[in-house]
Parts: structure tokens; sequence; C-alpha cells
């Protein structure tokens, strides 16, 4: 297959949510699988470089290219087959298109970036994704049964859950921490799963098969507002706890998102309808599971021991309740959108998770930062999203320190340096504050195997020899 070498055309693929900009000679847009191995044999036959990009919506600069070729999976996006159990899909469907057809089927595909609209199956899997849901159903790992992957040498192999992996690779052995993770290459159970995760630096995936779910009949929604960081904390324990004690109780949440003073700022100058007490809220999720008297009675228990602002807080099944969340929840990011514009400069997003004790300490930390910012995220998995809003170089300079100091301290916690983002080209440094060199070497040492030439996803999670750290 010619690649495209346009520039107008290849131009648009030189980038992601990282604002980092590559570059690259030609671009590929294979339709199945032997395409994909055909260039791939090319590429790792003459030396290279390949780069697999997807919806382009990665936070760390794995998709970018610096030289060589990208390839797009935007033509592998057909359903191959929705079944009670399993679904197939091309790796570059988008996830939200792939998951509302398998809700249609009547049946639920959990994992839930805030990107699912606009990322893919492929780079879902590439990157173990997860969401808001990931509280009650774990990142995507859990949820492939199966892949296809054109190896960087070009070979296509299908892989089943239980397939060993095979025993000429050498597969990382160490302990990842116990939080929530995505940094660095799992040890993985089988031959799936070495494959998830990889941040496209050990084979292409072409196809996925996954698992499938029960969609839930009922979900309530929660908006809840709190005088300060300190009750809703309290609330996330009691509600955690709970969910974890029986997942099909009263009280538990298949999600648990926190919005800090700052967010709920933002909110109220757009959505107007926030309490002036307000120092925090939560946006929770309770799938209906149980008499729906018996969930209102628990959830507005515990929210008022916790010491929730009960006149302003929501807990809904009706449309115009649910119009309400949602009116708020998307008044957040978008007026954080407008900072960053209004700024001119990136704003820098923490990915940290901590082990469940040490949440209040790093809350703790988040709040001592100086620099403008907004604290918001996934905090039933203590995987909080500090952003940084720099207003010019020398904030920003600040703002990287600033995240290094949290990344070492949330490692000395026993915490991830990235619980979902992954590390691509932008997190290296990081990952060496949580891994050490021998298991650094391992993961090496695999990289060569499958990689030889190291053509695939080059700079992603690795330094390529001779080049500055970016
Ligand atoms: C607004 C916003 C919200 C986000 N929210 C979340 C969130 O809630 N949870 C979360 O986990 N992430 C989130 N992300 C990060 C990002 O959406 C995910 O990492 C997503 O999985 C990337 O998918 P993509 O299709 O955009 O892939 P890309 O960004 O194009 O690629 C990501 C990586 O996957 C590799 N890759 C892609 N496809 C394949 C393939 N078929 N085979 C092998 N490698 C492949 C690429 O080489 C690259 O290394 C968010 C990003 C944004 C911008």
């Amino acid at each position: 297959m010619q690649p495209i070498t346009d520039p107008s055309i290849v131009e648009g693929y030189l980038t992601d949510a990282s604002n980092i900009h590559g570059h690259a000679e030609g671009l590929v847009r294979p339709r199945n699988a032997a395409e994909v191995a055909e260039i791939v044999a090319h590429c790792q036959a003459h030396g290279i470089p390949l780069t697999v990009t997807a919806g382009r919506t990665s936070t760390t600069g794995a998709p970018v290219p610096f030289g060589g070729w990208v390839l797009s999976t935007e033509h592998l996006d057909r359903i191959v087959s929705i079944d009670q159990d399993t679904a197939v899909a091309g790796a570059g469907i988008y996830l939200g298109a792939f998951q509302d057809e398998v809700e249609r089927a009547g049946r639920f595909f959990p994992p839930d970036p805030t990107s699912r609209h606009e990322c893919t199956l492929g780079a879902a899997v590439a990157c173990n994704a997860s969401g808001a849901r990931s509280f009650r159903y774990g990142p995507t790992r859990p949820w492939v049964l199966g892949l296809e992957v054109v190896l960087p040498t070009g070979e296509i192999r299908r892989f089943h859950r239980g397939d060993p992996v095979p025993a000429e690779w050498p597969v990382p052995a160490w302990t990842e921490p116990a939080v929530k993770t995505a940094a660095g290459y799992a040890p993985p159970v089988d031959a799936v799963d070495l494959f998830i995760g990889q941040e496209g630096t050990l084979g292409v995936i072409t196809e996925v098969t996954v698992k499938l779910t029960e969609l839930p009949e009922q979900v309530l929604g929660v908006l809840a507002f709190f005088p300060d960081r300190q009750s809703a904390v309290a609330f996330v324990e009691v509600a955690r706890d709970a969910a974890r004690r029986d997942p099909k109780g009263a009280l538990s949440p298949r999600c648990l998102e926190y919005l800090d003073a700052a967010c709920v700022e933002l909110a109220r100058e757009r959505v107007g309808d926030v309490p002036e007490g307000a120092g925090a809220a939560l946006f929770c999720e309770q799938e209906v599971s149980v008499d729906e008297e018996d969930h209102l009675e628990a959830w507005w228990e515990a929210l008022l021991d916790a010491g929730a602002l009960a006149d302003d807080t929501v807990v809904t099944t009706t449309d115009e309740g649910r119009e309400k969340l949602h009116a708020f929840r998307h008044a957040v990011p978008a007026g954080i959108n407008e900072r960053v514009v209004a700024n001119g400069m990136p704003k820098v997003g923490t990915d940290l998770a901590v082990p469940d004790a040490c949440l209040s300490e790093i809350m703790d930390l988040y709040e001592a930062v100086t620099l403008d910012n907004v604290l918001f995220g996934h905090i039933g998995d203590n995987h909080l999203h500090l952003n940084f809003l720099p207003k010019n170089d020398e904030e920003l300079a600040r703002a990287k320190a600033e995240y290094a100091a949290l990344a070492r301290k949330a490692v000395a916690m026993g915490g991830t340096v990235s619980a979902e983002h992954g590390i691509g080209k932008i997190k290296r440094e990081y990952l060496a504050m949580m891994v050490d060199e021998p298991v650094l070497a391992q993961f090496r040492a695999l990289k060569r195997t499958l990689d030889p030439a190291c053509i695939l996803g080059r700079g992603t999670l690795f330094q390529p020899e001779g080049e500055q750290a970016r």
C-alpha cells in the first residue's frame, strides 16, 4: 500500500489532545488486517517508524509521530457481531458508536472514558482506558475476551483469553501499584492481556472481541452539594464501603465523581442554580437494583449524615432532574475550556491515583497548590485530575514542576503516575519514578523481542536512543 504524502492531508494526523505536534513522511489508512500486515512488514523491513493513530484524543502524545509513517485505524470500523454475551468489532470504530449499537441490542459494554464519542474501541484497549463507571465495572482490561493483532513483524495473530504468552516472549514480572493504573506493561495473565495498555508499542490491534453484560434498566442520578471537601469525602467513604460490601445494595453507586469549589464556581457562572454555601459537589449514579424507595432512603440518609446541603441536592430518575445534572456537568468542562482559551496556554492535567487510605493526604497536597487550578474526577478510585491553568510560560514551567513533585508523592504513597491516560511521550519521566531500572529493562526486553527494529510507537514509553527527553 502506497502512503499518502500530500502534506495537507498528513497534517491532520500529527497531533493529539496533548498539543504536541509531530511530523511524518507518509499516511496509511488500511481497510483490513491483511493491509495492516503488509504495511507493518514493509516498515519493519525498511526500518520505517510506524505510529498508530486513532481518535487522537490521547493526552500524552502517544499517537503523535516523529518521523516515518502514521497508520490510521479509521477504516477498521466494522461491527462484526453483537450477541448476548459478546461483541466483535474493528479497532477503529468509535467507542460511543459501538456502545450505542450494543445498547440498541439490549446489552451493555461499560468502559466509559469521557471521550468515548471521540475515541476508538481499539485505542481504549491499547490504553486500558477507564471512566466514571470504572468504579463499579473496572477499566477496559477485564472486558476484553480476544484480539486480532498485527505483530511488529507483520504477522497476523488471533489471541483468546487463556492463551499462554508465547514462551520466547520475555514478559515483565513486577508488582503493579494496588490502585487503578495504566502505566507501563502490566504483568500479563495471558496473551490477550499483553496487548492491553501497550499504547501502540507491541502490536496493531485490528479487531476486538469484548464481553457484554446486562443493560441496567433504570439509573438514578445524584448531584450532591457539600459545604466543604471533608464532608464530600466523608460521604464517598461511606458510599464506597457500602458498594464494596453489597454491589447490588440500596447504596451501591456505580460512579462517584468529585468537583471542587472552583468547578462549582464555574458551573454557577453558567447554570446559575448552584447553592451559595457549596464548597464541593459529587456527581453519582446508582443502578436501580432494589425498590426505588429503598435506594432513595439509603442515599438521603447517607448524604444527610455526611452533611450534604439537602435543599440543593438532586436525587432523580426524572427527565427534568437529569437535565439539571447534565447541564451542571457540562458547564464545568465548558468553563475550563473557556479559561484555557482565554489564557492562551495549555492546561496541565494530572492522572495520579493513590490507595484509599491516602485520599485525604493527596487532596491536601492538591489544595496546597497555589497556581490557578481546578480539581475533579473519579474520587471513588482516589483518582482525581488536578488541572493547572497556567497563564504564561513561567506558570507553565511551575505547573510541570509541581506535577512532577505530586507524582513523586503519589508514588511514595503506593499510587500510580497514570491511572488512565497512559505514559505516551510526555510522561516517561514519571514512569521512571514509579518503576525501577530492572523493571524498565524488562519492558525494553519485551519490546525488543516483539519489535527488533523498534518501529512501532517510537518514543512512546521509551526514549529513542540519542533523542533528547521530551
Ligand atoms: C476530553 C478528554 C477526555 C478524556 N477522558 C478519558 C477518560 O475518562 N478515561 C480515559 O481512560 N481516557 C480519557 N481520555 C484519554 C483518551 O481519550 C484515551 O486514552 C483513549 O483511549 C484514546 O483513544 P483514541 O482513539 O483517541 O486514540 P489515540 O489518541 O489516537 O491513540 C492513543 C494510543 O493508542 C494507540 N492505538 C490506537 N489505536 C490502536 C490500535 N488499534 N492498536 C494499537 N495501538 C493503538 C496509539 O498508538 C496511541 O499510543 C480523554 C481525553 C480527552 C481529550
